[in-house]
């Protein structure tokens, strides 16, 4: 059964119209009301084209299964949910090409091994900020009590709450790592838009994803001394701000270092926040506190990189007369993607399309990430064009989209003969 796109991307077109705003964007944010819409809408697709009913595990995880020869299954998923005037494919091209799965495993019979496609709930995190919550539920890695329970919204909203509101009680969350394990997943497979420009910039519409990149995330204090700029002369200054800013340049020499030239090896390194004391224009910043977020797939990178900071931090301190202080934001391990899986994937990329199969990390975390703590897995990227995304204009060529929904159908076809 030759792979099709065509469906796909009809449903995705009709999920577009029904739940975003040409000002605004896709409005599915996890637990409000069009995000239950987009369920509702979903489940019905599900339900009149192949008879297939849904179940919702303890956090709020909405499954629809194939049964198959084998109980083993093949996990497919992605998220409904979107960010507030997001864009039109962010997590729902995952869920609908999972669809698609459906459609072609129905249409063949009995497939080899059980298939469940799974929406993870909450992927963005975008309400009440911690993403990632169903799927991090199902791989056993989210204390939600200690997580969740006191988390609110920009209303005053408690997240237990808007939970509740979808029947979803917060103290059911911690079942849904037992629920997983007893569907005996095998392997986990996501197709998912890359959100960035590199797949743009090599001119490529679809990709191998090697993993998601670990995360260094910490904050800064470089102490000084403030003074007056006109009376303090530059020798004897103690200036915080331009020793955090020495920090900010060698953070840039690094990622630099680090990355090589080829996109497997890409790191990054981004100091987000400039926080200036006492902020003023004749004031010799006697405070700064500076953010750093280094991110890369290999961890013994990760942590060379996170040391040479440091370093250079001490240096920068030094050459200013300061003192710096460190302290952890975030520290997320990296997750590298299964060595075979991958392997489909890039024989089906190749399939679809001539050419070298680019292969690259993700930046940005997947449910894939949790998913790969816990099974083997693999994703596939579709080309981002312009490259960004958490907005509107958020896109993909519909030839790109092509050739990256077929390449995902028949990496999955691929991973149903490896698991039967
Ligand atoms: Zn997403």
């Amino acid at each position: 059964m030759k792979p099709d796109s065509s469906r796909v991307i009809a449903d995705l077109k009709e999920l577009r119209a029904l739940t975003s705003d040409e000002q605004g964007g896709a409005q599915r944010v996890a637990w409000g009301p069009v995000w239950r819409k987009t369920r509702d809408w979903f489940q019905q697709k599900l339900k009149t084209e192949l008879g297939l009913g849904t179940e919702r595990d303890g956090a709020g995880n909405l499954w629809a299964t194939i049964p198959g020869a084998k109980k083993d299954s093949l996990v497919i998923g992605s998220h409904l949910d979107s960010v507030p005037s997001g864009g039109w494919l962010d997590g729902c091209l995952g869920v609908i090409a999972g669809l698609e799965v459906l459609r072609r495993v129905k249409a063949r019979g009995t497939p080899p091994v059980t298939v469940r496609l799974v929406d993870w709930a909450d992927e963005e995190g975008a309400r009440f900020g911690r993403s990632l919550a169903g799927s991090a539920a199902s791989a056993g890695t989210l204390d939600a009590k200690k997580e969740l329970a006191h988390l609110v919204d920009r209303a005053g909203v408690r997240l237990p709450d808007a939970m509740a509101e979808n029947g979803v009680p917060l103290e059911g969350m911690a079942t849904a790592a037992a629920y997983f394990k007893r569907l005996s997943p095998k392997a986990y497979l996501e197709l998912h838009i890359e959100q960035g420009p590199v797949l743009e910039s090599m001119k490529k519409p679809t990709a191998v994803v090697l993993g998601t990149m670990g995360v260094e995330r910490h904050s800064l204090r470089f102490l000084g001394q403030a003074a007056h700029s006109g009376a303090a002369p530059i020798h004897l200054r103690k200036d915080a701000f331009l020793a955090a800013a020495e920090f900010a340049l060698a953070c840039r020499a690094i990622s630099v270092k680090y990355s090589g030239t080829s996109p497997r090896t890409r790191v990054v390194a981004t100091c987000g926040v400039v926080k200036v004391e006492p902020n003023f224009v004749t004031a010799v910043p006697g405070s700064t506190e500076i953010s750093i977020d280094l991110r890369a797939l290999d961890g013994r990178v990760l942590k060379k990189m996170l040391a040479d900071a440091k370093n250079a931090s001490v240096r920068a301190a030094k050459k200013h007369l300061v003192k710096v202080e460190w302290s952890p934001l975030l520290h997320i391990t990296p997750r590298p993607f299964d060595e075979t899986l991958m392997g489909f994937v890039r024989e089906s990329i190749k399939a679809v399309r001539k050419g070298p199969v680019p292969e690259i990390p993700s930046g940005p975390l997947h449910d894939a990430s949790e998913m790969a703590g816990v099974v083997p897995t693999a994703m596939v990227f579709a080309m981002s064009s312009p490259g960004i995304s958490h907005t509107r204009i958020e896109d993909t060529p519909l030839p790109a989209l092509d050739v990256s929904i077929r390449a995902f159908l028949l990496a999955v076809d691929r991973t149903f003969e490896h698991l039967a």
